[in-house]
């Protein structure tokens, strides 16, 4: 039987993990979510200046309700780490491995406190990361408020319910992308105070997990074709020629299918309100 889906190794530049220069619309993001899998592999977490710095003016500092921002009634470090900076520029955010457990998890455990140093907050892919990261925080000193917590795609949030159910525990929900335009930013306007809605309007969003390495051929469990910092893993195109670009997590030789086109951009009234950007 014919297979849906075709391999195709594609390479990427090992570097092009933090695109800097990336822009939507608007040019503007708030919440910038960066993938923690090429640090983990080696990469130098150098970049992460380097890509505050080409966002420095990419800030509209205009959360609903200004809660999210409104650094007094966060905890000393975050604040610190704010008011250290100049005023302007996104947070930016690491996303904890997108398969909680494994040598990348590990690592992230190990690495925890160069993150920390580096980053404003922290992405969660799964509900069950809170629990883990409350005790990273609590066994280096932190306190939950001391980092901005978000949400990642994953958490399927597609009513207000949700987002009381995670105010107080997380600083932003991600809306599910899957949601009409239309949809996502009316489930914004229902967002009570105190968490931020985002509406991703950059970058591709991933649609499918896999422990099974999809740039593997073979039975192989080690495919040795992951990449360097899990972006050679290719891609895989469906009968209709279209293309799913893959990520992969080289460590544990396990990959992240991302959709085939970018998420939308936000219109002209929307970009005063919440964008989030995802680089994966
Ligand atoms: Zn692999």
């Amino acid at each position: 039987m014919r297979s849906a889906f075709v391999f195709d190794p594609v390479s990427f530049d090992p570097a092009g993990f933090v695109p800097a220069g990336v822009k939507d619309a608007s040019g503007k993001f708030d919440l910038v979510h960066v993938s923690c899998v090429p640090f983990l592999c080696g990469a130098d977490l150098a970049a992460v200046e380097k890509l505050r710095n080409s966002l420095g003016s990419s800030f509209s500092g205009k959360f609903p309700g200004n809660t999210a921002l409104d650094v007094s009634g966060k905890s000393g470090y975050f604040r610190e780490k704010r008011e250290k900076r100049e005023k302007g520029g996104p947070l930016l955010l690491i996303s904890l491995p997108f398969i909680s457990r494994g040598k990348a998890f590990d690592l992230f455990k190990e690495r925890f406190a160069e993150f920390a140093a580096v980053f404003d907050g922290f992405t969660l892919q799964n509900i069950g990361d809170l629990e883990f990261l409350s005790g990273l925080l609590r066994e280096n000193g932190f306190s939950q408020h001391d980092f901005f917590l978000a949400s990642d795609t994953a958490f399927n949030v597609f009513n207000s319910g949700a987002a009381l159910f995670w105010r107080g525990k997380l600083d932003s929900l991600a809306i599910l992308p899957e949601l009409d335009p239309g949809e996502q930013k009316a489930l914004a306007g229902r967002f009570p105070e105190g968490i931020v809605p985002e509406i991703v309007s950059c970058g591709v969003v991933p649609v499918m997990r896999s422990e099974h390495c999809f740039a593997v051929k073979g039975r192989k469990f080690k495919c040795g074709a992951c990449g360097k910092y899990g972006l050679a893993g290719g891609s895989l195109r469906d009968v209709t020629g279209r293309e799913f670009r893959i990520v992969t997590n080289p460590l544990d030789c396990n990959c992240v299918l991302l959709g085939t086109v970018n998420a939308r951009q936000p219109g002209e009234d929307e970009r005063a309100v919440y964008r989030t950007a995802v680089f994966v």
